[in-house]
């Protein structure tokens, strides 16, 4: 099969046929185009619940780009490996001339994508990496002096200047469909030969409705509304374009835009800041003197600390795979604040439950939560479940949603009295601090 020269179009978080920078540019590059995507056995093998269902997220949306491919007589091949040992059969197996992919920012993707250079190079094959999970990304929107942002408003009015300057661009990679190599790959891997099974969530449908994003700014805050995108999740995997929802956002909703660009900042953190994964970016933080109590992590993981905002939210967790912001913003400062348990525990558990999971922003969320990030409100900050409550869920229709018992004798009691654990929070980051 060595004989015709070709280009492969590398899939990651990208899992989409349009608007697609990578995809656009391997389709313009003269040779016939092989689109690929890899199961990655080091990440599949490191998740416990063998029904995680954005695996079968990911699966769909590969059977979906199969199934359009092959209507155009091309399909995609799917491998299940560790990358640089598929890349040994990929390049053994078909005469590739260059590899293009979209760029991935996170520590793990990095060092892969170095030992991937060097590998294609000794071949002699280029890899061509594109900017397409972002608007701006690395050094793009930096001090005037060169340093990175760790302040959100000046980062955001610089983003927004630089998108004045270059506009939003396009990549119609669905137009350019005949470049394809034409071909019968194998059937894409059943579910179960990966070692996983389906799930029973239900997956948000990606709509950028005027009315949700419209009527964002004023809707947003209340967890019982429809007012926000749930388009997290789709922007994880590519599956929609994050240049056209800019697009949209421009002209419906700047409150909405502002997201986007929390999004890309924490990404430009993590890209700045790679230590932050298992650091607090401030590092006097890394000596609070957190509790280790797994029986009080466990109320919270289960939504049973008898805090019925916290409860209802990480039940919706646990139920659907998704939390609202805000609620993600309370349940967060209650782990780290009132229960004083290291904001890295929950990090973690939200990273296995989360459909939306996404390294930056979840490592970004829960270092403000904390109060050792970027941006991060002052430590002495709690939020105040109750308060939160009268303010964002005031007739408790999300609460009475999620936690059918409370205001029952079979609801639990508050696992922590609120006062006092706000007083010990601020002793303990205080003698931490100084
Ligand atoms: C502790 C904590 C952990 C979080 N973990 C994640 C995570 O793993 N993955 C994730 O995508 N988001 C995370 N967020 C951010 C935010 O909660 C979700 O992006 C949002 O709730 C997703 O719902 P939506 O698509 O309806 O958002 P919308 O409100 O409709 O916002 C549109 C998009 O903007 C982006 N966005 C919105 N808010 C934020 C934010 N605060 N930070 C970064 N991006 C944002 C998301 O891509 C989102 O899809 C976290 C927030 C907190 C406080």
């Amino acid at each position: 099969m060595k004989s015709n020269e070709l280009a492969v179009f590398w899939f990651r978080r990208d899992l989409r046929i349009h608007d697609n920078a990578g995809l656009f540019a391997a389709l313009n590059s003269g040779f016939p185009v092989l689109p690929v995507f890899i199961f990655d056995r080091n990440i599949l093998d490191a998740l416990q619940d063998k029904k995680d269902a954005r695996v079968m997220f990911i699966h769909q949306q590969l059977a979906a780009i199969d199934a359009m491919l092959r209507s155009r007589g091309s399909s995609l091949l799917v491998l299940h490996d560790e990358p640089l040992k598929a890349w040994d059969s990929l390049l053994s197996e078909f005469n590739v001339k260059a590899v293009f992919t979209n760029r991935d920012y996170e520590p793990y993707a990095r060092s892969r994508d170095q030992a991937l250079t060097e590998k294609l190079g000794q071949h002699g094959v280029v890899f061509h990496q594109y900017k397409d999970q972002v608007l701006f990304e690395q050094d793009e929107v930096v001090k005037d002096n060169g340093t990175p942002y760790a302040v959100f408003t000046p980062y955001s009015k610089k983003w927004k200047l630089r998108l004045q300057e270059s506009g939003i661009p396009e990549f119609p990679s669905e137009l350019h469909l005949s470049a394809l190599m034409l071909w019968q790959a194998p059937p894409i891997p059943e579910l179960q030969e990966l070692g996983f099974e389906a799930s029973e969530v239900e997956f948000p449908q990606p709509t950028t409705s005027d009315d949700i994003i419209g009527q964002y700014a004023q809707k947003r805050d209340f967890p019982s509304l429809r007012g926000t995108s749930r388009l997290s999740v789709h922007l994880r995997f590519g599956t929609i374009s994050v240049r056209q929802l800019a697009k949209r956002a421009l002209v419906l909703s700047e409150t909405y835009l502002n997201e986007l660009i929390w999004r890309e900042f924490y990404m430009q953190i993590l890209w700045h800041y790679p230590q932050v994964v298992n650091h607090a970016f401030k590092p006097a933080y890394d000596r609070i003197s957190w509790l280790r109590d797994e029986a009080l992590f466990k109320c919270w993981c289960e939504g049973k600390t008898g805090y019925p905002i916290v409860d209802a939210g990480m039940r919706e967790l646990n139920a659907t795979g998704f939390m609202h912001n805000r609620v993600r913003m309370i349940v967060a400062s209650f782990l780290c604040k009132n229960l004083l348990i290291d904001w890295r525990w929950g990090e973690h558990y939200f990273a296995a439950k989360l459909l939306d999971y996404e390294l930056a922003s979840n490592n970004g969320g829960w270092q403000w939560a904390a109060g050792s990030g970027v941006d991060a409100a002052p430590y002495f900050r709690v939020f105040n479940p109750a308060l939160q409550t009268e303010r964002f869920d005031p007739h408790g229709v999300y609460i009475r949603k999620w936690v059918p018992e409370y205001g029952t004798p079979l609801y639990p009691h508050p696992v922590v009295n609120f006062p006092e654990s706000r007083k010990r929070c601020l002793e303990v980051y205080k003698a931490a601090l100084g």
